[in-house]
C-alpha cells in the first residue's frame, strides 16, 4: 500500500511513500498529523493551513496481478 498526501487547496505534493499507518482501525491517532507538523501545518507553496481534513490523502493498494 502507498500513501499520497496533497494540499487539498493547491495539490502540493506533501507525501508519497509506504502508507504511514496500515492499522486503520486505529485511526483515532493522527499518524498523518506528523507529517503535516512536519511542515508546520501550513503549505509551503499557497500557504493554506493543512490538517486532515484539508489535505487530499491517497491510500492506493498495490495491484497485485491474479488476485481476486
Ligand atoms: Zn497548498
Amino acid at each position: 500500500m502507498s500513501e499520497k498526501i496533497n494540499c487539498g487547496k493547491c495539490g502540493m505534493l506533501l507525501y508519497f511513500g509506504e502508507q504511514i499507518s496500515r492499522r486503520l482501525y486505529m485511526r483515532a491517532i493522527p499518524d498523518e498529523a506528523a507529517v503535516l507538523a512536519a511542515y508546520n501545518n501550513v503549505c509551503p507553496r499557497c500557504g493554506a493551513a493543512l490538517s486532515e481534513d484539508t489535505v487530499k490523502i491517497e491510500i492506493k493498494r498495490r495491484v497485485i496481478h491474479g488476485a481476486q
